[in-house]
């Protein structure tokens, strides 16, 4: 039967939401690999072995949430603040367009010591640097005008992960002042200001269940994203959440394979949770149909800083010699890291 289920997300590419749930229930090794080696097929005959590289800069590790399982929430008074000047940021480009990086992504907490005006100029400057790059804003929830600035200043894409579309998980993931509602709302907003826009959750979050997982996979394909970032979730000592276990690798693979096959153009990245719970998480990623990897740019103080988790890993890397790494491993599965923008296969901005 779960077979079944397996080959009807292949041909129909969605399936009902018990379906989902039965899917994800009853896997096992055969309908693992089944999903695992079509994914793969789907994305080789997408983007072929070619690897997205998006090069991350944290540039502020100051928010104003408090969301349970983040090491950088608001609460976390163990965590030493920074923010990173223009002049740090664009020199993080740099150090990213000599290897060969053509996305960076600006990541933060939601700092509002960055205001809408600030984020212009850093937007824009960096484009003005580096005109045959994209860049990718990952700053979480705004207003429609402040996402409209961004994307006039030249910002291309836009992560906001969904974090789960299940309310009563939402709320056992976050605070009161944060709203499933309003999460959603901003990534229609982006949607529809013509950001490539992505969405995503953490595998195995505390309160996850394949039932509300199932409502992800509903709502992913309701709003139908260029970008979807999964990773296992990893507990942090610092937050509500640290003896709840981690996100395991199996899962977070059987995910990014689904995904793969329910979005076969999509950006999927093997993220740096999944090589932070297992040493070739990535490589396994990139083979159950990932085809995006983002190394961190941001300078060595700050890398340390920026602690989502527990044992996060690239925290030693330095960016130059991370290409080099990163190629050879993935050269041993046959793949390859690439220097273009790698936009979403089709896309044009106009
Ligand atoms: N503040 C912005 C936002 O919320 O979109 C961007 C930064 S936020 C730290 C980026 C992502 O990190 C979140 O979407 C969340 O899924 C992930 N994250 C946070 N804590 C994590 C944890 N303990 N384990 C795994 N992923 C985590």
């Amino acid at each position: 039967e779960v077979m079944r289920l397996a080959r009807k997300l292949v041909e129909d590419g969605l399936l009902e939401h018990n379906e989902y749930v039965e899917l994800l229930a009853d896997r096992d090794d055969e309908v693992r690999e089944y999903l695992r080696s079509t994914a793969q097929g789907i994305a080789v005959s997408n983007y072929g072995h070619d690897i997205f590289l998006r090069g991350l800069i944290e540039y502020s590790n100051t928010c104003k949430n408090d969301c349970y399982y983040c090491g950088i929430r608001r609460s976390n008074d163990n965590v030493e603040r920074y923010r990173l000047s223009l002049e740090e940021i664009l020199s993080c480009c740099e150090i990213g367009y000599q290897i060969g990086l053509r996305t960076f992504v600006l990541q933060g907490g939601e700092d509002p010591y960055f205001t809408d005006d600030m984020m212009c100029e850093i937007i824009s400057s960096i484009k003005s640097h580096y005109p045959d790059c994209a860049l990718t804003l990952s700053i979480g929830e705004k207003g429609r005008e402040s996402y409209e600035r961004y994307f006039a200043a030249g910002a291309d894409r836009y992560l906001l992960r969904h974090e789960t579309a299940d309310i009563d998980h939402y709320r056992r993931l976050h605070p009161e002042s944060l709203s499933l509602e309003n999460r959603m709302r901003c990534l229609e907003v982006l949607k529809d200001i013509g950001f490539q826009i992505g969405a995503g959750f953490m595998v195995g979050s505390p309160g996850q269940t394949y039932d509300t997982m199932a409502s992800d996979f509903e709502y992913l394909k309701k709003l139908n994203p260029h970008m979807i970032g999964i990773g296992p979730f990893i507990h942090h000592k610092d937050t509500p959440f640290r003896n709840e276990a981690d996100g395991t690798l199996e899962l977070t693979l059987y995910c990014l394979s689904m995904l793969r096959i329910m979005f076969p153009k999509a950006l999927l990245p093997a993220t740096t949770a999944l090589g932070t719970i297992d040493k070739t998480g990535r490589e396994k990623g990139v083979l159950a149909g990932a085809n995006v990897i983002m190394p961190s740019l941001s300078p060595d103080n700050a890398r340390s800083k920026y602690l989502l988790y527990e044992g996060k890993v690239g925290v030693k890397d330095k960016a130059a010699e991370g290409r080099q790494l990163l190629d050879e491993r993935l050269a041993e599965i046959g793949y390859r890291t690439v220097t273009t923008r790698g936009d979403y296969k089709g896309w044009d901005r106009t």
